[in-house]
């Protein structure tokens, strides 16, 4: 796919997408736009970085501005991804469009929302908690919201919203159009694509961003006690912005204070903070103020700043999957970026899971060849277990069989000879 034109998109698109400097459409556009504006359900599996935000929007950018019946609602699992998708969306419907774009998230004024729902959004983003929050107070009605795109459906079930988001389907129209964009696809996903999707397009995205070569990896093997001297001297030897990610967010906290002692200017990002403050420090951060921000995983996924140029993994995270979207947040939309990795003895075991998962990631094909292995192996054992099951019955029932007349005969011996026995005296 050499353009966008081929989709036949609107004027007004084509001028935003100029504007945004898209002139190729990345791998999960290509396979994503034509099928989502035929009105198909999709069920993507794309890395964060791979450009599947435009994916979902400029379909849905494309239906309602063509057509009046068509309003969308995107499901976020953080405030922050919500954020920037609204961005986008601004940016993609353009000023003049007369498509009004409401955000919904948690932490944020509700008289705000109230008043943006009073002019009829035809595009609503938001996280579930807030969605439901509105729905439940009746400021808000998805009677007519027949385009739905839940966005990292993986982390929102990670995050413990499938209620929620259960929830809010509920309230929406049977006849609808459903994107589910996940980075990985464990079996909770296919369960939750079966029960929204119908018959879904599956769309996957070979070319592994991520983990591009343009992530240089280094890994410091060292003790928790010299993890402190290590990290000042990796960002002393270190240009550019730098997020560092750390377990908890007490440990945010703890690590900057410790960096401000010495001299070295960064801010912290968790989930404690109040909305208003965690999108100040995103802003600032994005405009450049300051050049490291501590955070917790809650920033490893969606997080869109170009210019970090280094993450560092200060603590490894919980779940190798995290490690992959912490990464991510460097080497945006083709940049060159760096991954330091601090790796203590007590963490070698989670090394290693997150090893073998990058180089799943590396080498698909070997992936897949492993996955038919274990596939034919399971196989396999079902049938042996089957066909010995099978077996053993086979023999017990032959073997009772042949039982029968000896037990019967047994017991009219034993009959006789109590008849025997009663006669006889
Ligand atoms: P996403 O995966 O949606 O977070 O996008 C990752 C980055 O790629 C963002 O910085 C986008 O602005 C950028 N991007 C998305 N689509 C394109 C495109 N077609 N051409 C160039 N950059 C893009």
């Amino acid at each position: 796919m050499e353009n966008f034109n081929s989709f036949n998109l609107s004027e007004n698109l084509k001028k935003s997408l100029k504007g945004l400097r898209f002139t190729k459409p990345t791998e999960v556009q290509s396979k994503t736009i034509s099928f989502a504006i035929n009105k198909e359900d999709i069920l993507a599996s794309a890395e964060t970085g791979s450009g599947k935000t435009a994916a979902y929007l400029i379909p849905l950018i494309q239906q309602v501005s063509t057509n009046s019946k068509v309003s969308g609602l995107v499901l976020t699992p953080t405030r922050e991804l919500a954020q920037q998708v609204a961005d986008v969306a601004k940016l993609l419907v353009g000023y003049r469009s007369g498509i009004n774009i409401s955000l919904l998230v948690g932490g944020a004024s509700m008289t705000n929302q109230l008043n943006q729902l009073k002019k009829y959004p035809k595009i609503i983003i938001g996280t579930p908690g807030r969605i439901n929050d509105h729905l439940s107070r009746k400021s808000l009605s998805l009677r007519y919201f027949n385009f739905l795109v839940l966005d990292e459906a993986d982390r929102m079930l990670d995050m413990g919203f499938g209620e929620q988001v259960d929830k809010i389907v509920e309230h929406l129209p049977e006849q609808r159009q459903t994107l589910l964009f996940s980075a990985t696809l464990p079996k909770e996903i296919i369960k939750l694509s079966k029960k929204y999707l119908n018959n879904p397009k599956r769309v996957e995205v070979k070319d592994n961003n991520v983990i591009k070569s343009q992530i240089k990896q280094k890994v410091v093997n060292t003790k928790t006690e010299q993890k402190y001297d290590e990290l000042l001297d990796e960002i002393t030897v270190r240009k550019g912005s730098i997020l560092i990610f750390v377990r908890t967010k007490y440990a945010t906290e703890k690590l900057k204070k410790r960096l401000t002692r010495d001299t070295v200017k960064s801010s912290a990002l968790h989930g404690d903070l109040r909305q208003n403050k965690r999108n100040r420090i995103l802003e600032d951060f994005r405009n450049q103020r300051f050049r490291i921000l501590v955070a917790t995983d809650i920033a490893s996924r969606g997080l869109d700043v170009p210019h970090i140029g280094h993450v560092i993994n200060y603590d490894l995270p919980q779940v190798p999957e995290d490690f992959i979207h912490r990464i991510g947040r460097t080497a945006r939309a083709g940049s060159i970026g760096e991954a330091v990795s601090f790796v203590t003895p007590s963490d070698k075991k989670m090394w290693k899971s997150i090893e073998k998962l990058l180089d799943q990631l590396k080498n698909p094909d070997k992936q897949n060849r492993d996955q038919n292995r274990d596939q034919n192996r399971d196989q396999n054992r079902d049938q042996n277990r089957d066909q010995n099951r099978d077996q053993n019955r086979d023999q017990n029932r032959d073997q009772n069989r042949d039982q029968k007349p000896y037990r019967k005969r047994n017991r009219k011996n034993s009959k006789s000879r109590k008849y025997y026995q009663k006669t006889s005296k």
